[in-house]
């Protein structure tokens, strides 16, 4: 055979394994979840007397992607929300967030950012960034006792520089990874988002919780407790709150964008999944214990950071939730 032929011949081979990938990455991906290799784990007892939380999502800003982008597997183009958001808890001990949002001078921390990174994880839509949240709540940055980290990635720490001086608090885990490259990519745009707040770097020395290996209690009243999701990052928190009047809420951070991944189980597209995933093994048996505990528990709010749905949705019945009488 003349080389042109061969040459053709290559071009379309290598076409074709190109194109079957491509509707590879769109294909389900199937998980192990019998419930044979589950964890082995006692549902916990709730404390007699919780105090009654309020909760809050604040939305600073917002995306839109197709579901087949959101959740591998499915086919639909529908488009679904990715929310940009921070938790505001009001706790009788203590008034803190959960991540944080987006700044108003977000922009300008992007500026310097490449084409690639500005036309993909760093492009969304402004909507209200976190002081105008706090100002509509006639809040200052001093009434926030502390902010809980999930996690380092930049858009979990974007709304710092509207909270100067706040104390944050986050994994040790978490914090030494960052110091090994997260802190200074793209720039140092996380370590530059972190601003000079103080750090208080946590240990996750309590008992195994719900199914999760570890955990830390955080007003030690078993109302606000953390756990360890590891995958997405190394030291990522999950917090689960436990109150008086209203459902159970657990934060997921980024260990699901949307409830599909967890209750299916899927990750979002392979594309996606792997540009923010830190160990891709860890990070799908997250979603596979994430999963489990998602059909044990159907009474539980289980919300990730991103999942614009779940958070208006749960929004909607929490403006309407019985709360504590004032006597
Ligand atoms: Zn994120």
């Amino acid at each position: 055979m003349k080389l042109r032929n061969w040459l053709t011949l290559g071009g379309i081979a290598l076409g074709s394994v190109g194109v079957a990938s491509a509707i590879n990455s769109f294909l389900p991906h199937p998980f192990v979840t019998d419930p044979l290799y589950e964890r082995q784990s006692e549902s916990v007892s709730l404390a007699a007397t919780l105090p009654d939380i309020d909760i809050a999502f604040l939305r600073c800003g917002s995306v839109t992607v197709p579901e087949c982008l959101a959740v591998r597997g499915s086919f639909s183009l529908t488009a679904r929300t990715i929310a940009y958001s921070a938790v505001l808890v009001k706790h009788p001990q203590g008034t803190f967030l959960y991540d944080t949002g987006l700044c108003a001078d977000i922009p300008l921390f992007l500026m310097d950012q490449s084409l690639i990174f500005s036309n993909t994880l760093g492009r969304f839509h402004m909507e209200r960034p976190l002081c105008q949240h706090l100002e509509n709540l006639h809040m200052e940055p001093g009434d926030l006792d502390f902010v809980l980290l999930s996690h380092l990635h930049w858009d979990h720490v974007a709304g710092i520089p509207d909270l100067p001086g706040v104390p944050l608090q986050l994994n040790r885990v978490e914090y030494d990874f960052a110091t090994q490259g997260l802190l200074e990519k793209n720039q140092g745009l996380v370590r530059r988002l972190l601003s000079n707040n103080p750090v208080k770097l946590l240990d996750f020395a309590g008992p195994a919780y719900e199914g999760f290996r570890c955990s830390h209690d955080v007003f030690g009243d078993g109302s606000i407790i953390l756990v360890p999701l590891p995958g997405h990052t190394p030291g990522q928190l999950g917090m689960f709150i436990n109150r008086a009047y209203g459902p159970r809420v657990f934060l997921v951070g980024d260990a699901a964008w949307i409830s599909d991944n967890y209750m299916v189980p899927a990750t979002m597209h392979p594309i996606l999944w792997s540009m923010v995933t830190s160990d891709d093994a860890t990070a799908q048996q997250t979603l596979i214990d994430l999963h489990h505990f998602a059909h044990r528990h159907p009474e539980v709010a289980i919300i990730g950071m991103h999942d614009a749905q779940m958070q208006e949705a749960f929004m909607t019945t929490e403006r309407k939730r019985p709360r504590a009488q004032i006597v």
